[in-house]
């Protein structure tokens, strides 16, 4: 296992699998002291967004619970005498396209003789795989961030292939009927890339989408990379972005970048 570490302190592990295919976890301090740890679900991914270089190879294979519950070890050891105060899927793959073995980590996450971590502080980033959306709010206490990118299906088709399949209609059907609490909102994740889903038209189709879905938007600047050509919005665009939500009645954060100097942040993880 190789450890790399940031400017800004975030923690890369590359772990090696017994078929010799590589993975990547990441250790993010947050404010606070707060300390965030970032899972993988599959090495590689089948559905290639075009701004992430998890899925330029496609799919090796499906981690196994085991694989996943190793990842997490090794960064709660490597923290300790802290704990996490969150715990993602959103490192390299999908998770609904490996459901079992996710849903079962959840569960080893939260056994009390294993990791006794509640599970509404794990969350799990999905592209849009509309099928599983509501089981997985049946099946485990866990947040579902959606990351949609754009309210337009033409557009975000471009950016995302799985969304000519599973488009921004079935996917807003299936998280109205997604089992919401307080403490379990809807995350819409949104990144950011100039000139192309960044104007105030763009603000106001997303916010017409949402009006009626509990939610709250997670606005990401685009972490640039050399196997894309998209770019980064401006700092004041990402302000006004969120401000037009907020106008609108949108819950709206901007997540600060972590990591981009050893390819750990949102989008870089490569197998
Ligand atoms: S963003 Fe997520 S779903 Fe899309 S290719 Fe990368 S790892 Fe796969």
């Amino acid at each position: 296992m190789d450890i790399i570490v940031s400017s800004d302190g975030t923690t890369k592990f590359r772990h090696k699998l017994v078929d010799g295919l590589m993975i990547e976890s990441v250790v993010i301090p947050l404010r606070d002291g707060k300390i965030c740890l970032c899972l993988s679900s599959q090495a590689g991914c089948s559905l290639r967004c075009v701004f992430c270089v998890t899925g330029k190879e496609g799919l090796f294979r499906d981690l196994t619970h085991d694989e996943i519950i190793l990842q997490l070890e090794a960064m709660w050891d490597h923290i300790k005498p802290k704990t996490p105060t969150s715990i993602v899927f959103m490192g390299m793959g999908e998770p609904l396209l490996n459901y079992d073995n996710v849903i079962k980590a959840i569960r080893t996450i939260n056994d009390r003789k294993r990791y006794n971590f509640a599970e509404h502080k794990i969350t799990v980033s999905t592209a849009g795989v509309a099928d599983r959306i509501v089981d997985f709010g049946n099946d485990c206490n866990a947040k579902l961030a959606i990351s949609l990118n754009s309210a337009d299906d033409k557009r975000r088709s471009d950016l995302m292939p799985i969304n000519r399949k599973h488009d921004i209609e079935a996917i807003i059907s299936e998280c109205k009927k997604f089992p919401v609490s307080r403490r379990r909102l809807l995350m819409f994740e949104y990144i950011m890339f100039k000139g192309v889903n960044d104007s105030t038209k763009d603000a106001d189709a997303l916010a017409e989408l949402l009006k009626d879905i509990p939610s709250l938007v997670n606005l990401i600047p685009f972490n640039e990379h050399p196997y894309s050509d998209l770019c980064r919005s401006d700092p004041d665009v990402v302000l006004m972005f969120k401000k037009r939500l907020m106008s609108k009645g949108i819950k709206t954060f901007i997540r600060e970048s972590r990591g981009q100097d050893i390819g750990a942040a949102c989008g870089m993880l490569s197998p």
